[in-house]
């Protein structure tokens, strides 16, 4: 199967911008649906991102509420994907993607922090989220190797996890299965709106006729949503990885400290640690993982990598004997209420946005297509939009809006209206180009 391709089609009923794992994930949901879809992405698929993270779906570290609702509904979905595409593991399929239903177990390591993980399991419990209180003596039995100390913990038994490099390509086979057109190497440079009301999306690869147009690129999302006259509010959030040389299966769950849930919905912009941590199919454990906004700086921060050794070890004390291999960072596309955004432009009609979904993108990949699909064809939303819409007052623009001057920085190219495709050539983060080799 041929997955990308060298040029545009002449027109598409949806054009998709960005072939990260919501973007292909919003491709494979239209083409399902009936739409001829075209995916325009300026590098290769999965090279933003998508090829930064970890790979967790889960409803561990989500408090009640709408992102809550839609990851449940998320996981549903990429529970039926799974088993589409032919369940995970190495032996899978061409398009497995190491789906593991392995669960989540949250520790802490002090009463206080203990007590705090109570009231969280608490609200999620009433909200549907199935989770097992573990006592400090029982940790052990679920984690063999974690540190004698802790105070206790919380076991989710439905965290889940993939390889996220893979499942955008998984994501995009099945859209292309569909009939949907995958174009590497174009770089969306701006649009026309022609006499009939239709987009004339102009790329460096040549344009493309459509009557809707779904911004999906991450943190680039700001620059493509004005060059397009939209406005995406979408900061980048660092995190780094360290990868640790291949170890036999004996870190079995996704684990983690439950600090993290705190850090996630931090606006603190220093660099705040909580430790996540868990084996992969090919042996090497992930440990993560750091939060910080440093605009586009995609320098590795020895500080940041020290951090996540030490909190790992605080865990796991037999990983201070382990070797890291390599270590890798990547830009969350946050937005400034934590909440992704997904609906119509309120200014541009045809234009829509699917982005800001920080560290959870991969996880909500599927729920926000199945959101944008109904509002787009206009059946019955799954979950309530009106948490995610682009127009809600949280995302509006101030005098002093850190997201609004990110977004604007460096600005030369497009007056952010849709008429001057040529005019919209290479402004806003250099650095993004160089990171296709990340
Ligand atoms: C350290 C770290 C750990 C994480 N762990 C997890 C986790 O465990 N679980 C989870 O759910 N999430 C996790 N995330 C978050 C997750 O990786 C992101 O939310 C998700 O990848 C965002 O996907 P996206 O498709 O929106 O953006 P991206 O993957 O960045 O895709 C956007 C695409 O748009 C393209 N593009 C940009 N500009 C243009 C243009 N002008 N024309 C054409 N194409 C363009 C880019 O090249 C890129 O390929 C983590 C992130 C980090 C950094």
């Amino acid at each position: 199967m041929r997955l990308i391709d060298d040029e545009p089609p002449a027109a598409a009923d949806a054009v998709v911008i960005g072939a990260g794992v919501v973007g292909a994930a919003c491709a494979r949901e239209l083409a399902a649906e009936g739409l001829s879809v075209c995916v325009l992405e300026r590098l290769a698929p999965a090279a933003g991102t998508s090829s930064s993270g970890e790979g967790n779906l889960l409803v561990s570290d989500k408090l009640p509420g709408p992102e809550l609702t839609l990851a449940q509904h998320s996981l549903r979905l990429w529970a039926r994907f799974a088993e589409e595409a032919g369940g995970g593991g190495s032996a899978g399929p061409r398009f497995g993607f190491e789906f593991e239903a392995k669960g989540g177990l949250v520790v802490a390591d002090s009463p206080e922090s203990l007590a705090g993980l109570a009231g969280v399991m608490a609200g999620q419990r009433a909200a549907g989220v199935e989770v097992t209180e573990v006592d400090a003596d029982r940790l052990r039995d679920i984690e063999p190797l974690l540190a004698s100390d802790l105070a206790g913990g919380a076991y989710y038994p439905q965290d889940c996890q993939v390889q996220p490099m893979l499942a955008v390509r998984a994501l995009l086979a099945g859209a292309v299965r569909h009939g949907a057109r995958v174009v590497g190497g174009a770089e969306v440079l701006g649009a026309v709106r022609e006499s009939d009301g239709a987009l004339r999306v102009h790329t460096s690869r040549g344009t493309v006729r459509t009557s809707r147009v779904v911004v999906a690129a991450g943190v680039a999302s700001p620059e493509v949503a004005r060059r397009l006259g939209g406005r995406a509010p979408v900061l980048p959030r660092r995190g780094h990885i360290v990868v640790t040389e291949p170890l036999p299966p004996v870190i079995r769950h996704k684990v983690y400290e439950a600090g993290y849930v705190s850090d996630v919905g931090s606006d603190d912009g220093t660099l705040l640690c909580s430790s996540v941590i868990e084996g992969t199919v090919s042996g090497p454990v992930l440990l993560g993982s750091t939060r910080e906004l440093v605009g586009f700086d995609r320098r590795m921060s020895t500080q940041a990598v020290a951090a996540i050794c030490r909190r790992a070890a605080r865990l796991f004390p037999f990983l201070s004997e382990v070797r890291a291999i390599r270590a890798y960072l990547g830009l969350r596309p946050a937005s400034p209420d934590h909440l992704p955004i997904i609906g119509a432009d309120p200014d541009v009609p045809g234009l829509w946005h699917a982005t800001g979904h920080e560290g959870a993108g991969v996880g909500l990949a599927l729920g926000t297509a199945d959101l944008l699909r109904a509002l787009i064809v206009g059946a019955a939303p799954p979950v309530d939009p009106a948490p995610f819409a682009p127009s809600r007052p949280g995302l509006r623009a101030t005098a002093d809006d850190p997201a609004a001057r990110e977004a604007t920085a460096g600005d030369s190219a497009v007056d952010g209206t849709i008429a001057d495709p040529a005019a919209g050539d290479a402004a806003g983060d250099p650095t993004d180009r160089e990171h296709a080799d990340a």
